[in-house]
């Protein structure tokens, strides 16, 4: 047996040059080359004769050549034309710039042949030919044909080529890592025939076969891993909270009365608090709804019964804000509460620990540095991650191991369509705040051409800081570097100072500032120190300044729709009118329907249903808004049925076993660990 984790570049028939092209598609082992599925089949088996083909469709033939021409219709291009015919009559097929086909085929060979079918009167013409002699082992021919999701110069006949002789090699065997009782329970095929079936499709039903089993097992892992990252389940007893009746007083100090979905809400989670189950619960809400406030009094119920509470948010700006938030409201109830970023020193860290463990310290906000081993409560009762779509699973039930099953709170402005919460949060109980604070004007989003850029800033900027407001610019995203966005963002502040503000205070905000800088910016901008604040993603999350109107995307059609109403939601936070205006540099259709679910709506379960739609289910997943394991082959929409059945299977297992130990779920455990692991690491850590 092979080693399935070994290089390729090792792999007999691969070697470097090879291996370098086949990395730039993410495959850097034996594994990653064998689990790179096809994106799609095509039916090559469809054999017909020529007066039987349609218009338009694909189809092979078997035929005999009646003549080969070359010709030069242009210089430095070369067009080869050969005709066939079989019993029921003619055809003629076209090849350009393909001058070996006339070395190989001659007048006499029979010849099996799948194109596109073109029927203009009596003529029929093939085009974009797949060509080959008729033998009793076809390659590209009268098969079910992969088609890999390529780029970077590697060929489909080439990756074909590559995985066909690997699999060749008699050593390689894929070793089974599903518990035999559940291959037997729902008759699926081994892997080893799976993976080889799915690249090598013997028949349409093998395929078919094949195919079941990787959606069934990706379905599986899927969520056996977010059962168990989530502390297996949530019938495990918990603390016992009281309503405290100082919370009253706390709600009373507020500068507003809850809305009634706050309210709900509120109730909801105490309710949970007052249980002895452990709460599990997902708080959903769009972007300005007042989220925070409800993890406030959460964590504020929390400390009054004597338990110390956590808040974990994704970047420092965002951090620091809920932290002035809530110390303003909590200090004046003796409540301590203090911050744990990346930026303090060693020695302020250490105190910061120091406090936690000995409960000084009542609660603790930070980024994921909340989660680093150093960090020891005295007794962690509830823990809550604000923005939870930017983290990890791992990253989130990681906090939580740091007390005795604490209550767990998680809080997302990316809400999602039911079928998907289904899978995502099986096991959480979901209160949606649904409603805006009083007095909000919905936000006016127009998206213009590149074109328009120039009068956007003359004009719009202008009017708005003229009236005392403030704008943000975001800068486009590039790739997912810190880096090269940080240089972007300072080169477009040059450019505008010069260009066009030169008599206005611009500021500039990015991943790559020390968190002092960034702090500083941000105090600034809130005193109205800063009229314009060009800045990067970071400010996606949280940042509230509501005398900021206006808000300009450069090229947005980089961003996901989701992303785009976070951004979108850093305007509209105060009585005034707020405008987003999207600049976009695509002429796709794509991108124009995006644009216009901007511009129709402000409702971001509406939007997310809608980016879901156009962008499929596979984009979804696997990406830094989620930190899943990708589905490369399982489509929830498609497969539902066998989702249902791989959570039915999921929560049996996990009810017998939660930490996957048993011995027949070992390999399983180790697979679902590898998934999972590889997903969070993508995930940004700012
Ligand atoms: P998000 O849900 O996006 O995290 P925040 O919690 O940051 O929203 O709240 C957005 C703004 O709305 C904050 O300035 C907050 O003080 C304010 N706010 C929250 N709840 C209410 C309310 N019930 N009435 C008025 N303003 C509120
Ligand atoms: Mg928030």
């Amino acid at each position: 047996m092979i080693d399935l984790e070994k290089d390729i570049q090792y792999v007999k028939g691969i070697g470097p040059k090879k291996a370098y092209k086949l990395n730039k598609l993410g495959i850097f082992t034996l594994k990653d080359l064998l689990f790179y599925f096809p994106r799609q089949f095509e039916d090559r088996n469809n054999l017909k004769k020529i007066a039987q083909l349609q218009n338009d469709e694909k189809a092979t033939i078997k035929a005999i050549i009646v003549s080969v021409n070359t010709t030069s219709p242009k210089k430095g291009m070369t067009l080869t034309k050969i005709d066939i015919k079989d019993e029921t009559g003619y055809a003629k097929l076209a090849f350009f710039n393909q001058p070996h086909i006339k070395n190989l085929y001659k007048c006499g060979d029979t010849i099996l042949v799948f194109g596109k079918v073109k029927k203009e009167f009596k003529t029929i013409e093939l085009s974009s030919c797949e060509i080959e002699h008729l033998t009793n082992d076809p390659k590209n021919t009268c098969k079910v044909m992969p088609i890999y999701p390529l780029t970077y110069g590697v060929t489909n006949k080439e990756i074909i080529s590559i995985i066909k002789s690997v699999l060749n090699n008699e050593e390689i065997r894929i070793k089974e890592y599903l518990p035999q009782r559940i291959i037997e329970k729902y008759k699926l095929c081994s892997i080893d025939y799976a993976i080889r079936n799915i690249h090598n499709p013997t028949t349409k039903d093998a395929l078919k076969i094949a195919l079941y089993r990787i959606v069934f097992e990706e379905f599986l892992i899927l969520q056996l891993g977010l059962f168990m990252f989530k502390n297996g389940t949530t019938e495990v007893d918990g603390i016992k909270f009281n309503r405290n009746e100082k919370l009253d007083n706390i709600l009373d100090a507020l500068p507003f009365k809850l809305t009634n979905a706050q309210n709900r809400a509120l109730n909801e989670i105490i309710e949970d608090m007052e249980s002895n189950k452990v709460m599990n619960r997902l708080v959903q809400g769009d972007v300005g709804s007042g989220k925070t406030v409800v993890a406030l009094l959460a964590l504020a119920n929390c400390v009054l019964n004597g338990y110390q509470g956590a808040l974990m948010a994704p970047t420092e700006i965002l951090a620091e804000q809920h932290y002035i938030s809530l110390s303003e409201t909590l200090k004046p109830f003796g409540i301590e509460i203090e911050l744990l970023v990346g930026s303090l020193t060693k020695k302020q860290k250490e105190k910061v620990l120091e406090r936690v463990k000995n409960k000084e310290i009542d609660i603790l906000i930070g980024t994921h540095a909340l989660i680093e081993d150093k960090v020891e409560f005295n007794n962690l009762g509830i823990v809550i991650t604000d923005e939870q779509h930017r983290f990890g699973v791992r990253q989130r039930s990681k906090l939580s191991e740091k007390g005795i099953n604490p209550d767990i709170l998680v809080m997302t402005a990316t809400p999602i369509p039911r079928t998907l919460a289904l899978i995502l949060y099986g096991d959480l109980d979901i209160s949606i705040i649904d409603e805006l604070p009083p007095g909000r004007q919905p936000i006016e989003t127009l998206a213009i051409d590149k074109g328009k850029r120039d009068k956007a800033y003359n004009s719009l900027v202008r009017r708005e800081v003229e009236k005392g407001r403030q704008v943000y610019i975001v800068c486009p995203l590039v790739e997912e570097s810190e880096a090269i966005e940080a240089k972007a963002a300072t080169e477009l502040v040059e450019e505008l100072k010069l260009e066009y503000f030169s008599d206005l205070r611009v500021g500039l905000l990015h991943g790559k500032m020390k968190a002092s800088e960034k702090d500083e910016i941000m105090k600034s901008f809130k005193n109205k120190e800063i009229d314009i604040l060009v800045s990067t993603t970071v400010i996606e999350v949280g940042v509230n300044v509501p005398n900021a109107t206006l808000m300009i995307i450069e090229n947005a059609e980089r961003f996901g729709l989701a992303q785009l109403h976070q951004l979108r939601g850093r305007v509209g936070r105060g009585s005034h009118k707020s405008y987003c205006i999207l600049i976009y540099a695509s002429k796709s259709e794509v991108c124009r329907q995006r644009m216009s679910i901007m511009e129709e709506t402000n409702d971001g379960f509406k939007i997310s249903e809608k980016d879901l739609e156009i962008r499929g289910p596979g984009e979804f997943f696997g990406t830094r808004q989620h930190g899943l394991p990708e589905l490369k082959v399982a489509n929830i929409f498609k497969h539902m049925k066998i989702l249902k059945l791989a959570q039915q299977e999921a929560r049996y297992i996990i009810g017998l076993d939660y930490k996957l130990q048993n011995n027949e779920n070992k390999m399983l455990k180790r697979e679902i660990l590898t998934k999972f692991e590889h997903s969070v690491k993508e995930i940004s850590l700012n």
